[in-house]
């Protein structure tokens, strides 16, 4: 089986999200797309954060209709914050050798990757698909990123994939722009404006009946 792995905050998930996995999925033929909310994110404190029972409950409402997506607790059953090393550890170690994990990260993260636990565990132990976010930059950012901060030794192939005679390969994934982010929207339920056709019905309705992000 081939899988996609795909963490965030998801506070709240949006139709960027699911617009690039659903792109990503189909591109990529996986089987499946896992996506795992953190429970603690190392990297966003203090953000008008959602409890993550209330961000799981809106991401399982925002897939549900959708065939070949699953949602994980995994990090939310472990304690202390959710580092992803440890959670593709255990996914390969729950799921066996018969499935093979894709990393899905948005560029802004893999951007940050340096600043993660054991990041360069990462690359050793799954490939990584970027999924390019904003203003599409072409491959050069990304070579001299991953050649300073990632491994020296990559080169790239056909246009978009680097690979490496050690390291798993990283492809740099051309996704359509959805400029929505869940800042924008937890901003934008503060200045009490409209989130429609920023999530999904069943998230606005959820975030409206338990008054979130106010
Ligand atoms: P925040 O605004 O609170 O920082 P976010 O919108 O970036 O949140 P996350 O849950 O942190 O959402 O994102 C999870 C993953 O999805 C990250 O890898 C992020 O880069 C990616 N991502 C989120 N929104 C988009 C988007 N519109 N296009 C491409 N990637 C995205």
């Amino acid at each position: 089986m081939n899988a996609g792995l795909f963490g965030g905050t998801f506070n709240p998930i949006h139709n960027g999200h699911l617009g690039i996995i659903q792109y990503v999925k189909a591109q990529y033929a996986f089987d499946t797309i896992i996506l795992y909310p953190s429970a603690l994110p190392p990297h966003k404190p203090n953000r008008n954060l959602a409890s993550a029972r209330d961000r799981i409950t809106m991401v399982r409402d925002a897939v549900k209709n959708l065939n070949g997506f699953q949602v994980s607790d995994i990090e939310l059953q472990r304690k202390g914050p959710s580092f992803t090393i440890d959670t593709i550890c255990e996914f390969k170690r729950i799921f066996g050798s018969r499935t093979r994990f894709h990393l899905l990260l948005g560029s802004d993260a893999f951007f940050d990757t340096p600043s993660w636990k054991q990041a360069y565990h990462i690359f050793k132990a799954l490939p990584v698909i970027v999924m390019q976010r904003g203003e599409k930059t072409g491959m050069a950012p990304f070579a001299s990123f991953i050649d300073e901060h990632v491994s020296k030794g990559y080169k790239l192939k056909d246009n978009n994939i680097f690979v490496h005679d050690r390291l798993y390969p990283i492809r740099i994934c051309n996704v359509p722009r959805i400029d929505i982010s869940s800042t924008q929207i937890r901003n934008r339920i503060k200045a009490g404006k409209s989130i429609s056709g920023l999530v999904p019905e069943d998230v606005k309705t959820f975030i409206r009946t338990k008054d979130l992000y106010k």
